[in-house]
């Protein structure tokens, strides 16, 4: 008998969980654009956006989702023809990649596969060779929800500034900010994007580009900005109706305050690190009990290089489809499809699935996603080691 009437959980890395709060204060009236609370309100959302990325640089907000970001942030800083060096460890970062290739921006890619971090030494290569510094801006995704493959930000910016080159570097922090720690101005990160439905635990609808003053000055230069994506107005607007282009996306706004809220003021930015990284572990322990008897392995084998926000599982096709399934149709669990780990019409692609454990989560939802895998496992009977919950539930309990 299925077993999913109640309570569903979509653990999927983005839309990620919105609380109740945030969709409360999303229900209301459409408030007034020209005058009254909104208008404040709104301002205090910058100072509060930047103590989430840790960075006392400027913030620009924007209707749309993160595809949009890749856009907007590379059209601030790039004019046509331009170099740009995409580092890629998932299918995010050849995602960026084709948008720049789209604006007519020369993005040569250096893909280091789905289960490793960087090569710095290749990257320092193509920096060292660049002697006329023509590559305009260094790109990465610091956890690619595709391959759950995290990269060491601090190292790379350390790699670029060693081979003494001015590029840009910019971060696609969409799956991580809000989730694994992330420190824009300590870690030399010049342009990150974010947008709201994944760690910020809003609906999709908004992103968010922060950048700082050496990404101001390449702003000044770059043939690609357009009116709407233009960055200045939206984080120094004197009118309010300039920091949105048009009109403002009230009721996301109203969500994003009570988003932050939460993440900055109650529970505080390292907290909610480190319960991520807490979760994160816990979902590790119960997958390395699994996989010690049995097909389960997880995708990125090194614990420092994996994402605390998801985990990406590879089970053999066709289990990993078989197994979302059953834990779809009989526990009301969603968890997530294979992203660019197989071609979409190679059998392989079934082999994967991912587990989210990002943004407004908890020890229950998580133990609760562990047991109903672990349930999906044995209806399914496929091989799996014993005690994972146990596994998991320690790490839960340990202060
Ligand atoms: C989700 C995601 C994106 C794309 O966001 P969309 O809103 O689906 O366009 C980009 N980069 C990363 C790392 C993501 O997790």
């Amino acid at each position: 008998m299925p077993l999913a009437n109640g309570r569903t959980y979509l653990a999927i890395p983005g839309p990620s969980v919105v609380p109740e709060r945030v969709l409360g204060a999303m229900h209301a009236p459409s408030p007034n654009i020209y005058d009254g609370p909104l208008i404040d309100m709104v301002d205090t959302l910058y100072p509060d956006l930047k103590a989430v990325a840790k960075t006392g640089g400027q913030v620009a907000i924007y209707i749309g989702n993160g595809h949009g970001a890749w856009e907007a942030a590379l059209s601030n800083v790039a004019s046509r023809g331009d170099q740009i060096l995409v580092l890629a460890t998932g299918a995010f970062g050849i995602g960026w990649a084709e948008a720049a290739t789209g604006l007519g921006i020369r993005a040569k890619v250096l893909d280091f596969g789905k289960q490793s971090g960087l090569d710095l030494a290749q990257v320092s290569a193509v920096l060292s060779k660049d002697k006329s510094h023509k590559i305009k801006a260094v790109m990465c995704v610091h956890a690619d929800t595709a391959t759950s493959l995290k990269i060491d930000i601090a190292a790379l910016r350390a790699c670029i500034d060693q081979s003494d080159h001015p590029a840009l570097l910019m971060v696609d922090c969409i799956a991580s900010l809000g989730c694994d720690a992330f420190e824009m101005d300590k870690w030399g990160v010049d342009v990150t994007v974010a947008a709201s439905q994944k760690g910020l635990m809003l609906p999709p609808g908004l992103f968010f580009i922060f950048f700082n003053e050496k990404a101001d000055v390449a702003h000044k230069s770059a043939d690609l900005t357009t009116p709407y994506w233009n960055w200045t107005p939206r984080a120094d607007a004197d009118k309010f109706y300039r920091k949105f282009c048009g009109t403002a996306p009230t009721h996301h706004l109203l969500g994003l305050r009570v988003a932050l809220d939460m993440l900055v003021k109650e529970e505080g930015i390292a907290n909610v690190w480190e319960r991520h990284e807490k979760l994160a572990r816990s979902v590790w322990a119960a997958l390395d009990v699994w996989g010690a008897d049995g097909p389960v392995a997880m995708n990125v084998k090194t614990p420092a290089l994996r994402s605390c926000a998801v985990t990406t599982v590879n089970i053999g096709a066709p289990l990993g489809t078989k197994l979302r399934k059953w834990v779809e149709e009989n526990t009301g669990v969603t968890l997530g499809i294979s992203l660019g780990m197989a071609d979409a019409d190679d059998p392989a692609w079934h082999g994967y699935f991912r587990i989210a454990h990002m943004g407004h989560v908890n020890a229950h939802m998580t133990l609760g996603v562990l047991g109903v895998i672990e349930a999906g496992l044995s209806a399914l009977d496929i091989p799996h080691g014993r005690g994972a919950l146990d596994a998991a539930a320690a790490i839960i309990s340990k202060a």
